[in-house]
């Protein structure tokens, strides 16, 4: 059945005339297969409908930012209602207390909150913040990891300069003696460690935090007076009612939020303990939007839907299902296909597909029957689940699985993939 997107491939031409590249980010299509929607018309609950009107169950929850279903009933109302009242004023409302009290008692090592935007002004604030309280430079993150698209951390470095990025040194993640070193270079002018709650790089297996090493990152900020951050952006609310180290028995002094705080709204945040108070009411840092009324009125709701209902066990129980089934119809088609991360937030790759054309076509088939996965990113559980999606996608995979079958053996590399095994960039 020949799939009709002629409405999106109209809006990718006219794109490409007023649009440098037609598209730019993550939701550049340059990196996902040919067949892949670019546009889209709205969200509901779990799925998404494309301009071209085809529905998917969407695993992808926006990259993160939807936790409990697009167009939140509860959430939306009280969105909607503030946006009735006022959004955009020339300073912030109450909510905006009420949120900071909300977020601080939910998370254990939080004394304090500021509201930003995007996850990329949380991160970039907490690096301020820690280098006005320590009054040095250094930050150490792990290679690989993402923590945003401003020149001190963007992973394509063009337009940037070396000024931009000094002062960083990058260890890898989980390994203990890495860290170490990169502590021991940084001599005395370390300002923070930087770390992801688990390894979720794109493009390779995700992996958990180890226990040893997240809390020697926290012995070697003590040691040294440095700041640690955890940069919850992406797994925040998907691991815990908490920051997500707490699982490993590790406060950080900063951690910094976004995504689906306010479940979609543009809402981010930097949480603080009273330690780095001081440094972070001495720094300046604001924007026009930053005071936005509306979507603190969606963070409320949403926090209040984490602390009053069983979100988190339940999108824990779904992700265990579909990674068992995942794990049961891949073995049976004859296929290893590793399932990584936590349930909440899975990532597959087949073994033996080192240029992803297994997983591409895996993906332009469970596209096919509905449902939107994607081939090199982690993916995003969302509480407006049901058992019915998951066995939806279930029966997608076991349909694109016997389809990969039969074509395995045929598939051909896909040229924009090819930096993957000849070592270019992307
Ligand atoms: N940190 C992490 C871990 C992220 O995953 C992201 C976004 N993918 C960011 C920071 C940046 O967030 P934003 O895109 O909202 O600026």
């Amino acid at each position: 059945m020949a799939r009709t997107n002629s409405r999106d491939r109209e809006l990718r031409d006219r794109a490409e005339a007023v649009i440098p590249g037609g598209m730019y980010g993550h939701q550049s299509t340059a990196l996902l297969p040919d067949d892949y929607p670019q546009f889209f018309e709205r969200g509901e609950g779990t799925h998404i409908w494309d301009v071209d009107g085809r529905p998917y169950i969407d695993l992808m929850c926006a990259y993160g930012p939807n936790l409990f279903g697009y167009a939140n009933p509860q959430i939306d109302a009280a969105f909607v209602r503030q946006l009735g009242l006022g959004d955009t004023l020339t300073g912030p409302t109450a909510l905006m207390v009420e949120l900071a009290e909300a977020m601080v008692a939910m998370v254990s090592h939080a004394d304090w909150a500021m509201f930003c935007k995007n996850g990329t002004d949380a991160t970039t604030m907490a690096l301020t913040t820690a280098r006005a309280h320590t009054r040095k430079k250094t930050v150490i993150r792990a290679k690989g990891a993402y923590h945003g698209a401003a020149p001190w951390c963007v992973p394509r470095p063009v337009g940037t300069t070396e000024n931009d990025r000094a002062h960083q040194i990058l260890c890898d993640y989980n390994n203990i003696e890495s860290l170490e070193a990169a502590v021991a270079e940084a001599g005395d002018d370390l300002a923070c460690i930087f770390a992801a709650p688990f390894k979720h790089d794109a493009f390779i297996d995700q992996a958990e935090p180890q226990a040893g090493y997240a809390r020697r990152a926290r012995e070697l900020c003590d040691l040294t007076g440095a700041l640690l951050i955890v940069d919850d952006v992406r797994a925040g609310l998907r691991l815990a009612r908490d920051c997500s180290w707490t699982k490993v028995g590790v406060q950080p002094d900063l951690s910094t939020w976004g995504k689906c705080i306010a479940n979609g709204h543009g809402l981010s945040a930097l949480l603080g303990s009273d330690k780095a108070r001081k440094a972070a009411a001495s720094i300046f840092v604001t924007g026009s939007f930053w005071f936005q009324a509306a979507p603190m009125a969606a963070a409320i709701e949403t926090l209040r839907l984490v602390q009053t209902s069983d979100y988190l066990e339940r999108i824990f129980a779904m992700g265990e299902r579909l990674r068992s089934g995942l794990q049961e119809r891949s073995s049976a088609a004859g296929f290893s296909l590793r399932q990584t991360g936590p349930v909440t937030m899975p990532l597959f790759l087949f073994d033996d597909d080192p240029d992803l054309r297994k997983g591409f076509y895996f993906s332009s088939q469970m596209l096919e029957r509905g449902v939107y996965v994607h081939p090199w990113h982690n993916m995003f559980l969302c509480a407006a689940m049901s058992d019915a999606d998951i066995e939806a996608v279930l029966n997608a995979a076991e349909g694109a699985l016997a389809a990969l079958r039969q074509q395995s053996h045929t598939l051909q590399p896909v040229p924009k993939l090819a930096f993957l095994t000849t070592g270019g960039t992307r």
